[in-house]
């Protein structure tokens, strides 16, 4: 059975299309600056990879010009749009209404237009991507997975914030978390790995955003981002935990309007804002240079993740392992190694001979004697979608 998975940005549609159960990816790709004229398509199978510049106004054109590669004679491999079967769709957002993986219908649609308000940058794009593809792909079942489904098992102590309780009510202004997706792959690749159902983890997912779930027993308990992807940790572009009162502060003495401060925290701020760099592989470079405020941002970005380690073992009451992943996770050893250091007194030790090793699979990089294991688990977001969907369809 074919799976073709879709993941629509708002200037990008990344896919990957797997022959499932056997999970092989037959091909996957990305079209990035859709919107502009010099857009760009990259397409990759086991025949080779292209990548080309075309003028691809809309979310329409960039899906078109995908199955059209897909079903080319020469470098495609399907024969029709027909062949596939399930067409898996990544939606940000699925606010209350959404646990689990959800079969397309116009009443999905609607709430997924609803929810467009918690998720203006994600949750339109979503539907868009869902709306080409019904057209493109006709006989195949459109199914939605959402980011936030895994999510919400966290109880209300935990995501209820302390304002007037209306505001939870009438207005659904609440925790919600991101990322969902991938801590649960991870966390149940952790549980596969642990050998124990009955666990206590600690997901960390580093990427260009990044979270961190407390998972007891395969259920997620709290996390760090909230009623947005803004909150928490320290990420490429996003400031995470601010005090509130300097939004005010940005707009009552420094004259910024709300759409600056937007853009301030969620796109200038960050390791960008602090170091001037996003990648953090230039801000490692840099670091290595002596340069201090490259130094000083990883420690800070170490020191917050240390800082939600602490308290999520605290709500775990323990902790079985901590989980690293996404491109910063799976690939830094150095950031891996300052969060690391000093837990001794959660039994978390290091062993930075296996840190360091190159290895691309599931490893503990933990000492013999820690009692907590430390775990590097590569995501796979897509994968996880896949099975999902084909689950949803089967049963
Ligand atoms: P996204 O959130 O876009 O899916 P990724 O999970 O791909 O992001 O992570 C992207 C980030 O991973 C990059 O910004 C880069 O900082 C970081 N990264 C990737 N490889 C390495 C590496 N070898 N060393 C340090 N950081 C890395």
């Amino acid at each position: 059975m074919q799976v073709l998975i879709l993941n629509s940005g708002s200037s990008s549609l990344k896919f990957q299309l797997f022959s499932m159960p056997k999970e092989t990816i037959l091909c996957s790709g990305v079209v990035e600056r859709i919107g502009f004229n010099d857009a760009i398509l990259r397409f990759k199978t086991d025949k080779g990879s292209i990548e080309l510049e075309s003028k691809i106004l809309n979310h329409k054109t960039a899906l078109k010009l995908v199955a059209q590669h897909l079903l080319d004679k020469d470098t495609g491999i399907i024969k029709s749009p027909k062949d596939i079967a399930i067409v898996g769709h990544r939606v940000v957002h699925g606010g209350i209404f959404f646990s689990k993986p959800t079969l397309i219908t116009e009443d999905v649609k609607e709430k997924i237009k609803t929810l467009a308000s918690l998720a203006p940058l994600h949750n339109p794009a979503n539907l868009e991507g869902i709306i080409v593809a019904e057209d493109i792909f006709p006989k195949a079942k459109q199914v939605a997975v959402f980011d936030t489904a895994f999510l919400q098992t966290i109880p209300e102590v935990a995501y209820k914030y302390a304002i007037p309780n209306e505001f939870l009510t009438e207005h659904h202004i609440r925790l919600y978390g991101f990322h969902g997706t991938s801590h649960k792959y991870v966390s149940e690749k952790a549980i596969e790995f642990l050998g124990k159902e009955e666990s206590k983890i600690i997901t960390i997912h580093l990427g260009n955003g990044c979270s961190m779930t407390a998972i007891k027993n395969g259920k997620s308990i709290d996390h760090s981002m909230g009623f947005s992807p803004l909150d928490g940790l320290i990420m490429g572009t996003r400031s995470g935990d601010i005090d509130p009162s300097i939004i005010f502060h940005l707009k009552d003495k420094l004259g910024y309007s709300l759409k600056e401060t937007n853009t301030l925290l969620n796109k200038k701020s960050g390791m960008l804002g602090l170091t001037g760099y996003n990648d953090l592989r230039d801000i490692e470079t840099m670091a290595a240079r002596g340069n201090k405020e490259c130094i000083l941002a990883l420690q800070m970005n170490a020191y917050r993740i240390k800082k939600y380690i602490g308290s999520y073992a605290a709500v775990l009451n323990g902790l079985d392992a901590i989980v690293f992943t996404a491109g910063i996770g799976e690939n830094c050893k150095l950031m891996r190694q300052l969060v690391c250091e000093n837990l001794d007194f959660l039994g978390i030790h290091l062993d930075v001979e296996k840190n360091n090793s190159d290895l691309r699979t599931i490893r503990a990089i933990n000492k013999e004697d820690s009692k907590a294991r430390i775990l590097v688990i590569p995501t796979n977001e897509e994968l996880e979608i896949a099975k999902q969907t084909v689950n949803l369809i089967k049963n």
